[in-house]
């Protein structure tokens, strides 16, 4: 029987992808099957354009990695991969395009990228096929292009074939079983080959290849049309290629093709395609009925813009199946509650990303480690069982007809919502609620009158004055926010003390005590910032970000070698609320019915209690003010809030939403997941240092994080006062210190308790002792004060009170 170290199941140009980066990191026992040809999924009809642009700079990165590595595999193997490095240009037409590119291109400065801006003569000069009347301008970047689909593909395995790596074609895997050493018989209709891991690089058929290890992965296959035109007179008076081009507000994109051009339309409504599964019978060279009809709409737009391509024939139409996850990012990684099984699949721009998509597989897979923070762009764990088919399919068809729409940074898309709701949400819609979907679940933002419509904008918007009345009444008051999205492990057993003690960097809490608990990997770097609660010797509840569930469960499992320890996702069971204010405690004292003085309820403790029902109880703060957590049963939330409230009433309790929270806990210069803290940063960088316990004697991480400590990082987390007028930071605005760039902004919010535009930013240390930083926010560099402490509070009487 053959074996293998690794089994990539899947020829496209994804699978190519991995398998090369395997061999190159040095697993060369690795076998590729494709069950027809290389190429024989989506990637033989691609147009094959890659961008170098990503609103994600993780994805930023990696697109930059893989599309550097066009040339080295050409070279490596020998096979030509047909680049034409044209450059790129995403044209903007309207002001609100315009003031979009200008934001992107700020960031993009921070992310590395050579993209700049350019007005209607360059725009016309790269591609003389545009009318540029009423173009602002364009975003251009030199490493953008088109290649050869199967080229590349073949190119990839070749360079892995030559350091060991096998590829057996007309080989389909028809089942998986997993074995007791936790290795997988991959059963083909040829041969069983035992591998210690699988990979899922299906493509059009990853969810088949899921439904072997009993996995439905959150994907649906679209179709999507492009033409190729005869020739073009203008082109071949040009002399030289075009720019790839995309007509952002025409949503199409168009390249050189010989004399023609290639032009591609994401149209209205999207189409899915064969939900009910990938038929075994498709691929190598079918295509799908040409639905000219479907783009009516967008060729007639797109042609006022590219008037000689309306004149010219059609000489092709192509269209094709790919498949998208819900956000449109790929499904990478290993795959929560199974072993040895790694996806690498719902990549929608194989092209552009397949290259930072294998090296991240393949660090993950032999390091233990992605090596960056990836969960956004790509991580399999962000999707939890509320992805059912529905939910894809209304997420993914959004994906698509908006896929060149501008995103504000306030924004919050529709499609299938609500998905999962708390216990109260009907309650708090009747109360005015709008609300954000995270992981599934309905989140309130803010609370607004019925008919209040809020605008989209990069500017400050018309539902700050509910945010600003929110955190009032909370710092005057008290404000009443459902935490439901906040995860909770019950984690218990006679070894679980010895469980978290290693998995967690700092040190535990004492039965009855609570101790923020920061979690690291091998590297040093940032996997959680939970809060952990002791309820008693052998028993914890870590609490952490809704979203991070999956990525969580699959952490602890992957580091459980205990036995005697269970650990329980109770997010769904025990959802609760964050009360804030100085009038917290009469309310929770009222409420419940219990001494909630401070010494009865110190802070940083916790209490189990039992009212009319059970409840948990901790004393906690995120927004600067005396505060508390409190959960219960689900069946026991609605019955919680009426009694919170109706203690509240004499009071002046007020409900809130999250972005009141965001904007408290920037004025507290609070760092959050995702934003402030990610795999990305290490304690000594974002200031969680403070809760690492050096002198312990091991912990995960504790080496590196040990060299963290003595050689501190170059850059350092710090918050700016802003004298910015109508616009606040959204996110990776660059930091200058005179006209050198410092750092980056990772959030910030207007204060509504300090009346400030504040920003937190990782900052170079050599640089903290400017006095002339500025941040830029939609082009304009705005003054900013480096604070030394935070703007609200910084002793923290307000919440020990
Ligand atoms: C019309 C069109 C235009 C596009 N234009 C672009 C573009 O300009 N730029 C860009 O970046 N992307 C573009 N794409 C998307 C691009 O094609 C995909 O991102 C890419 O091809 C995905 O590659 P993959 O390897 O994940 O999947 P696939 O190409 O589908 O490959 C999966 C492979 O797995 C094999 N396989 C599946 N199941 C099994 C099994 N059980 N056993 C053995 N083998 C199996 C299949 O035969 C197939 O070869 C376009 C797509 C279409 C349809």
């Amino acid at each position: 029987m053959r074996t293998a170290r690794v089994v990539v199941i899947g020829g496209g140009v994804v699978g190519a992808s991995v398998l090369y980066h395997l061999t190159k990191l040095g697993w060369t026992d690795v076998i590729m099957l494709e069950r027809k040809v290389l190429t024989a999924g989506s990637t033989w009809h691609a147009a094959a354009g890659f961008f170098a642009l990503n609103g994600d700079p993780n994805m930023a990165k990696l697109q930059a990695y893989g599309i550097g590595l066009f040339k080295e595999i050409e070279k490596e193997s020998g096979q030509n991969v047909g680049l034409h490095m044209c450059g790129g240009i995403n044209v903007a037409s309207t002001d609100a395009r315009w003031e979009f590119l200008r934001a992107e291109a700020a960031k993009h400065k921070v992310m590395g990228l050579e993209s700049h801006l350019i007005g209607p003569d360059e725009v016309k000069a790269l591609n003389p096929l545009i009318d540029t009347d009423g173009v602002k301008g364009a975003l251009y970047d030199p490493n953008e292009g088109h290649l050869d689909p199967y080229g590349c593909t073949h190119a990839y395995v070749k360079a892995a074939r030559a350091r060991g790596a096998t590829l057996l074609e007309q080989t389909r895997v028809t089942d998986l079983k997993q074995r007791a050493d936790g290795g997988w018989d991959v059963i083909t209709d040829n041969e069983v080959i035992v591998a210690e891991h699988v990979v899922n690089a299906g493509g059009l058929w990853a969810r088949e290849v899921g439904a072997m290890a009993g996995v439905s992965l959150p994907l649906t296959p679209f179709e999507h049309h492009y033409l190729i035109t005869e020739e073009i007179p203008e082109l071949k008076a040009h002399g030289r290629e075009i720019a790839l081009t995309v007509d952002l507000d025409n949503e199409l994109y168009m390249r050189q093709e010989h004399n023609g051009v290639l032009l591609g339309v994401y149209e209205t409504p999207a189409t899915p395609w064969s939900l009910s599964g990938t038929p075994w019978t498709y691929g190598e060279s079918d295509l799908l009925p040409p639905r000219l009809d479907r783009l009516e709409d967008a060729l007639v737009r797109g042609f006022a813009r590219f008037p000689s391509v309306a004149e010219a024939g059609i000489k092709r139409i192509v269209n094709g199946p790919f498949t998208f996850s819900p956000d449109g990012n790929p499904l990478v990684g290993p795959v929560p509650g199974l072993r040895n099984y790694w996806a690498a699949c719902g990549v929608m721009a194989g092209f552009s990303q397949g290259g930072g998509i294998g090296l991240t597989l393949a660090q993950w897979m032999i390091n233990g480690d992605p090596g960056s923070d990836v969960f956004f762009a790509m991580d399999v764990s962000r999707f939890g069982d509320f992805a059912s088919r529905d939910y894809c399919v209304a997420k993914g068809k959004q994906f698509y007809e908006r896929r060149f729409r501008i995103a504000y940074p306030n924004e919050t898309w529709p499609a299938a919502r609500p998905c999962r709701t708390s216990p109260v949400y009907d309650d708090l819609k009747e109360q005015g609620a709008r609300f954000a979907e995270s992981f599934g679940l309905e989140v309130p933002l803010y609370f607004a009158p019925r008919d209040f419509d809020e605008e989209y904008t990069f500017r400050r918007n018309n539902a700050l004055q509910f945010v600003n009345a929110e955190v009032q009444a909370t710092a005057n008051a008290a404000g009443l926010l459902d935490a439901s999205s906040f995860s909770k492990f019950l984690i218990t057993g006679s070894k679980a003390e010895k469980f978290l003690d290693r998995l967690i960097a700092g040190k535990l809490p004492k039965p009855g005590r609570v101790r923020l608990a920061t979690l690291l990997n091998e590297e040093g770097r940032l996997m959680g910032d939970m809060t952990c609660a002791r309820l008693s010797d052998n028993g914890f509840l870590l609490m952490g970000s809704g979203y991070l569930q999956g990525f969580h469960t699959r952490w602890f499992e992957e580091n459980l070698s205990e036995s005697h320890v269970a650990i329980r996702n109770l997010t769904r069971e025990n959802p609760g609320f964050v009360l804030s204010g100085p009038a917290s405690r009469q309310i929770i004292a009222e409420a419940l019915g219990i001494d909630a003085s401070n010494a009865a309820i110190p802070m940083l403790s916790v209490h189990t209690i039992a009212t009319d029902f059970p409840i948990t109880l901790a004393r906690i703060s995120l927004s600067g003010e005396l505060g508390y957590e409190v959960y219960c049963d689900a069946k026991n939330m609605p019955d919680l809030r009426r009694k919170l409230l109706a203690a509240g009433a004499g009071h002046g309790l007020r409900e809130i939403g999250m972005r009141s929270l965001n904007a408290m806990r920037v004025e507290k210069s609070a760092g959050v997941w995702s934003l402030e803290f990610t795999p990305n940063y290490t304690p000594a960088m974002c200031g969680l240092d403070r809760f690492v316990d050096y002198e312990k004697s091991y912990f995960v991480g504790r080496d590196a994080a040990l060299r963290d400590r003595d050689a501190p990082p170059a850059r350092k987390l710090v918050t700016f006062e802003l004298a910015a007028e109508d616009a606040d930071v959204s996110g990776y605005e660059p930091v200058s210190a005179g006209k050198q760039l410092v750092g980056f902004v990772t959030s910030g919010a207007w204060g509504p308790r300090t009346k400030k535009s504040l920003a937190m930013a990782y900052v170079d240390r050599a640089a903290l002792t400017h006095d002339d930083f500025s941040v830029e926010i939609l082009s304009r560099k705005i003054p900013a004060r480096l604070l030394e402490g935070c703007a609200y509070d910084p002793a923290g009487t307000r919440m020990r009170s």
